[in-house]
């Protein structure tokens, strides 16, 4: 939009006439002050300046206008009755304008020259969104290294630990065999596996990783119930975390069509992140509805809960919670595999989640269909 600044409502009148008939969108002003209001309020590619007018001058008006953000693009020409002078010319420029025109104004040079002003402005404006978006890229580029970086970093550290617990448990190995020790030698022989079953499960993830991103993560779906699958998952968990009782409430009476190997380790997922972030407690919940066509499986823990703002983010490759990741070991890839294969399984998954109350985990999917018992 173009905004006419003049005192005399003639020239205003026949200035904006002219421009509309070319198609340009004009805004008037008949003073200083009224033009300041309205630049605060409206964006205009070009302004159009009286020189003379009482109160604030062409000047003065141009000059405030350069104080605003809002109009760091605008441009201003200058029109002039009888400032001829160069100094007056040259105040012009430098108090803001573009260009300074003398009247009588000629039409036809005033409407090229604003026409070259819009183009130059329509050609800025996508030089400005061009270079915001690189900037937006680079950024965006960097912080994929950057979260690269730092997950190679961590993800090598974590391989480290249980590798360099084997070697020392071969190590003590050799010892009780030379010894002739049995019961000392299946000690460490348990631990050993302890630790090598660690690390099977940071490669799978890691291979896991690799299938999603290459798309070549298979499915093999069929029916099944989840309440027994839930039987043998709590089992084996408490196997490992005596401490820990799990209540489970409610049962789906339908089956699910569904790969249960990766339904299985979904809920493994949520029950071992659900003790690891739950230092202190001795209790999660797991809960089981059918919810119209959909199976819904919540677990709940008593532990260090989400931040709102971070909840959704979670579930994001390689994402962990800052302010707590130093207290607890992962690699932030857990969650991410398991939204990969509920989505895949056309099932949702969420949390709820109070800091310092602790969170639910959940996931959706549809129950099979052509299986009703009832
Ligand atoms: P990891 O636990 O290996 O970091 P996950 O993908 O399983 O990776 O979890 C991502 C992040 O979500 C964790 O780093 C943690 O900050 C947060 N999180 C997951 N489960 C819980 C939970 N039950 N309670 C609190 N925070 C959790």
């Amino acid at each position: 939009m173009i905004l006419i600044v003049d005192d005399t409502p003639e020239n205003l009148i026949s200035l904006k006439k002219v421009l509309e008939k070319n198609n340009f969108e004009v805004d008037t002003a008949s003073s200083g002050e009224e033009a300041l209001k309205k630049v605060l309020k409206n964006e205009y590619v070009l302004i159009i300046l009286d020189v003379q007018m009482p109160g604030m001058d062409g000047f003065e008006v141009a000059e405030a206008i350069s104080g605003y953000s809002k109009a760091r693009e605008t441009a201003i020409i200058f029109l002039s009755a009888a400032n001829t002078e160069n100094k007056f010319i040259t105040k012009g420029y430098s108090s803001g304008g573009l260009d300074y025109i003398t009247k009588p104004v000629d039409m036809d040079i005033l409407l090229l020259k604003v026409k070259t002003f819009y183009r130059i402005y329509e050609q800025s404006r996508k030089l400005i969104e061009i270079q915001k978006a690189l900037l937006d890229e680079i950024e965006f580029r960097k912080q994929a290294e950057r979260k690269k970086d730092e997950f190679i970093s961590i993800a090598s550290h974590e391989l480290k630990t249980p590798l360099t617990s084997v070697k020392g448990y071969v190590q003590l190995l050799e010892r009780s065999i030379e010894k002739g020790d049995v019961p000392t030698l299946k000690k460490h022989l348990v631990k050993a596996q302890i630790q090598l079953e660690k690390l099977n499960e940071l490669i799978t993830d890691l291979l896991d990783i690799s299938k999603i991103e290459s798309g070549k993560l298979k499915f093999n779906k069929q029916p099944f119930m989840i309440d027994a699958l839930l039987d043998s998952v709590t089992e084996i968990i408490h196997q490992s975390n005596p401490e820990f009782k799990i209540i489970r409430t409610g049962t789906a009476r339908k089956e699910i069509c569904a790969d249960e190997m990766r339904i299985e380790q979904v809920i493994i997922n949520f029950l071992t992140n659900a003790i690891k972030y739950s230092p202190g407690t001795s209790e999660i919940h797991i809960k089981v509805e059918e919810r119209g066509d959909h199976i819904y499986v919540g677990v709940k823990d008593f532990g260090i809960g989400i931040d709102a703002d971070q909840q959704k983010n979670v579930f994001e490759k390689f994402y962990r919670v800052e302010e707590t990741a130093i207290h607890f070991q992962g690699l932030g890839i857990g969650l991410y595999i398991s939204a990969e294969i509920i989505r895949r399984h056309d099932g949702e998954v969420g949390v709820q989640s109070i800091p310092g109350e602790g969170s639910e985990f959940y996931f959706s999917i549809p129950l099979y269909s052509t299986s009703e018992t009832d």
